[in-house]
């Protein structure tokens, strides 16, 4: 196991009672963030996401999955509620929460969306790719 590299296969993680379990292999090599409201109202502040592929739980007895929206769902623990991760319907596209990784996925920021809805209370450092919803919208069709 290195330490936040692509290269070491599948990722083991959980959530924070550890009774959802699950496996990835990540494929992204940087931390993204969304200011959404949704986003924000889900994970109790903004969502900062890893891109996987090939997650599978180990015992889906305590997952959640929220309907978020026509084309993404969102995955949970109905136990402890820890926002694990979010989905799109059709497969092509999968993020974790950087830090439900047994090993935190602690990688540079590379972009943040939804910048327009994110409040003045807080700010990340660094200089990230800014995105609005609208450019958001107009780049992947939805969040
Ligand atoms: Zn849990
Ligand atoms: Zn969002």
């Amino acid at each position: 196991m290195g330490e936040g590299t692509m290269t070491d296969g599948p990722k083991s993680g959980g959530c924070a009672c550890g009774a959802v379990r699950f496996a990835a292999t990540v494929k992204g090599t940087h931390m993204d963030a969304c200011h959404c409201e949704t986003c924000r109202h889900w994970s109790a502040g903004p969502l900062m996401g890893v891109e996987v592929q090939d997650l599978t739980i180990e015992d889906e007895t305590s997952l959640g999955v929220w309907d978020s929206s026509p084309w993404a769902e969102r995955l949970f623990c109905t136990r402890c509620g820890t926002s694990i991760g979010y989905r799109m319907k059709d497969g092509s596209f999968t993020t974790l929460s950087a830090f439900v990784s047994d090993t935190p996925l602690d990688f540079p920021l590379g972009t943040e969306i939804f910048v327009d809805s994110k409040p003045a209370s807080y700010a990340f450092a660094g200089d990230a790719k800014q995105m609005t919803g609208a450019d958001v919208v107009a780049m992947f069709g939805g969040n």
